[in-house]
């Protein structure tokens, strides 16, 4: 193995990439570039009947997305190509043969219905599970028990068949996680497990191991629930005589109500679940990625936002946890509208285009730039801004029931046209929110009122509800004529 610090994303693409799966390239992204390394992406498609048309392309595009390149992966130039494993069968078959050859691996002629007689007929209570392994491979079709003549005219005649790894039942495999610590299994704990299928294509087993071998990767970084698979892992590894690369299992992302962040628990959690979620939600990437970075690691002290040069500077397996991550959507929601708020509305107002559209607004660039501008303090998604600010954009056709029950009294009316009196008389120039506000004030005065008696009618004329972003702003950015058509409208409609 070379000093260079090398990793690999290795999806399948069988649907939509997990949320919990962009963490895990984004780790191993932190951990190659903070060592100066590579991040290669790999396509573990050799299940042809899991795999989902467009998978690949939607994990291309997420990891676009998130800002994570892989230097190496399907398109690139890399030395370790293809990078699809689809493309690479001959490799496994080599393989598998190699293993055959030292007697460790072995021809299995056996049919579904005889694997299940043979699960039937040995389950017991302290064997509920019975496996193909040293205790039963004598007693199945295999080329362990066939003579080697019948094995060589089954071969010949393309009866279907598998080829098997023979695990030795004393072998101990330990290894060294660095994340878990130390991890033990015993040989007799491990099945003699499928190498290459009936189709010719290689299990994950070999294929991940030969490609994480042939691409000289350092560290195997992913989640939990491979753990398990490690075992078998390092057993090839040691069969094949190659070095294994360090191994560092990721905690599991928890639903906050207990149990593994499922598909279904996030849905009745109202978690999103895909990454596609999050890019057609218009969240902001550079939330996500905080916010994920933080889904098992932290840098020690109390510090939250970090920019992804500075996660890459301050990250390490080191400081990854054993112990499940609890997603907290609302933390997630905080991370959002900080970087919201922090990016240039001039930015927002072309992604929130295509909403306005929709709703049959066409707004005009530097006026939506102010709306944006008023409102992102306010929410925690862009889309929210078209439902906040709806009022720019069209007259109220309804007022907020509550809000006029609260606001518009028998005396309203009076206020309201003393105000717009006064504010008739600004030129279009002066319309502008001090002194929108201060005709507010002298109106008040004048009637000796709190400043919510004018207020809160006020904007129920102009915006149809009881709360939104600074009225007077508001109401300046509307224009003159506008508010002016507006007032006039509640007070016929509520009573003057
Ligand atoms: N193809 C596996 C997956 O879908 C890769 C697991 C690994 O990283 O070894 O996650």
């Amino acid at each position: 193995m070379s000093d260079q610090v090398r990793v690999r994303f290795a999806p399948s693409p069988t649907g939509l990439l997990h949320i919990g799966g962009l963490r895990t390239a984004l780790y191993n992204y932190l951990f190659a570039k903070h060592h100066g390394g590579v991040f290669v992406l790999r396509i573990e498609d050799t299940d042809q009947n899991r795999y989902v048309d467009g998978a690949e392309q939607d994990i291309i595009q997420s990891l676009q997305w998130a800002g994570l390149p892989f230097d190496e992966g399907p398109g690139t130039q890399g030395d370790f190509g293809p990078y699809r494993q689809s493309e690479r069968s001959d490799l496994y078959k080599k393989y598998a043969s190699e293993l055959l050859d030292k007697g460790l691996a072995y021809y299995a002629f056996d049919t579904p219905e005889e694997l299940e007689a043979m699960r039937e007929s040995l389950q017991s209570d302290s064997n509920p599970n019975p496996r193909y392994d040293a205790n039963t491979r004598l007693k199945m079709r295999n080329s362990l028990t066939l003579p080697a003549s019948e094995v060589e005219a089954l071969l010949k005649d393309n009866v279907p068949h598998v080829i098997r790894l023979k695990v030795n039942e004393s072998d101990v495999v330990r290894f060294d996680d660095m994340i878990r610590g130390k991890v033990s299994f015993s040989g007799s704990e491990i099945d003699d497990q499928i190498l290459l299928k009936s189709d010719g294509l290689p299990t994950y087993h070999l294929a991940n191991v030969v490609d994480d071998h042939l691409m000289k990767i350092s560290h195997v970084i992913r989640g939990e629930e491979w753990l398990s698979s490690a075992p078998k892992h390092i057993l090839l590894y040691q069969y094949l005589g190659w070095e294994s690369p360090k191994m560092a299992h990721l905690p599991l992302i928890m639903s906050p109500s207990g149990g593994k962040l499922s598909k279904r628990k996030a849905e009745q959690e109202g978690i999103p679940v895909n990454v596609r979620d999050y890019i057609s939600g218009d969240y902001e990437a550079e939330a996500v990625v905080n916010f994920l970075a933080f889904l098992g690691w932290s840098p020690g002290d109390d510090r939250e936002l970090f920019t992804l040069d500075e996660m890459i500077s301050e990250f390490s397996l080191e400081r990854v946890s054993k112990s499940g991550a609890i997603f907290n959507y609302k933390k997630l929601m905080w991370y959002n509208e900080h970087y919201l708020r922090a990016s240039d509305s001039k930015e927002i107002v072309p992604r929130i285009m295509p909403f306005l559209q929709e709703e049959g607004f066409d707004a005009d660039f530097d006026f939506a730039v102010e709306v944006v501008r008023l409102l992102k303090e306010r929410v925690s998604l862009p889309v929210e801004i078209i439902k906040q600010g709806r009022f720019f954009f069209e007259a109220p056709k309804a007022y907020d029931e509550k809000s006029v029950k609260k606001a518009w009294k028998a005396e309203t009316p009076d206020f309201v046209k003393h105000y717009t009196e006064k504010v008739s008389g600004l030129a279009e120039k002066e319309w502008e929110a001090s002194k929108l506000k201060s005709a507010l004030e002298e109106t008040i005065a004048v009637f000796e009122v709190g400043f919510g008696k004018l207020m809160l009618p006020l904007r129920v004329a102009v915006t149809g509800v009881g709360a939104g972003p600074d009225l007077f702003e508001s109401m300046a950015l509307l224009g003159k004529e506008e508010v002016l058509k507006r007032i006039d409208s509640a007070l016929a409609a509520l009573g003057e």
